[in-house]
């Protein structure tokens, strides 16, 4: 099987980023890396408008393809890019549950052992910082170090993949995992599994289905 070229691999994430609820309007945006710059989504427009034509071609020192603007957040997605050799796609949304979560402005602890899908023992909240500003992308790529993905305080959470399926499926795991403690939340304040715990997860999911890739 072939696999799509970047502009409709791009397309049909943002499709799916509002078809599975995570995505409403023009909040988000999504990034795939190609050999010499990046491929992000356009900036304020919504999923239900786009074609493969929308998605912007951008080089590393932030040059956009001519006569497109691109996401607001693309110095997000350029760093993180610069900062993970290892990531290739960047998927950043404003579901509901993350950005609860993100609304109070705390980490998430390892109140579940599905924590672990995110690389390490809670999921950071990154402070605030204004949208489309070089402080908003400093301040995630310091929370997602170590991390596949990190919420940010007022605003959302981004997901990180080795491709855009990867990116999105922790982007739905971070969203469950986010509403299960919202739900917890409720009652109390949840227990926790210790630090032994998540190091036994950490090594079982290096042979579980293709988390551990
Ligand atoms: P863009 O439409 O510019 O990508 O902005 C949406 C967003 O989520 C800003 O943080
Ligand atoms: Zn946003």
């Amino acid at each position: 099987m072939t696999t799509p070229a970047p502009a409709i691999q791009l397309l049909d994430a943002a499709r799916h980023l509002t078809s599975l609820g995570l995505n409403k309007g023009t909040s988000g945006n999504a990034s795939i890396r190609l050999a010499d710059g990046f491929l992000v989504t356009p900036s304020g427009i919504p999923a239900e408008q786009l074609s493969e034509k929308s998605m912007v071609y951008m080089q590393w020192d932030g040059s956009p393809e001519a006569g497109k603007k691109p996401s607001s957040e693309w110095r997000m997605h350029r760093d993180i890019f610069q900062a993970r050799p290892e990531v290739n796609a960047v998927v950043h949304c404003h579901s509901m549950f993350a950005t609860t979560i993100a609304c109070l402005g705390r980490d998430v602890p390892p109140f579940h052992y599905m924590i672990a899908v995110v690389g390490g023992d809670n999921i950071r909240c990154a402070p605030y910082a204004l949208f489309g500003t070089q402080a908003l992308s400093d301040t995630a790529v310091a929370a997602l170090q170590d991390r596949k993905a990190c919420l940010l305080a007022h605003h959302g959470m981004l997901a990180l993949g080795k491709d855009l399926s990867q990116a999105l499926a922790i982007a739905v795991e971070v969203e469950s995992l986010c509403e299960q403690y919202w739900r917890l939340l409720q009652i109390g304040e949840p227990n926790l599994l210790s630090a032994e715990q998540m190091q036994e997860v950490h090594v079982q999911f290096k042979g579980y289905g293709q988390w551990g890739k």
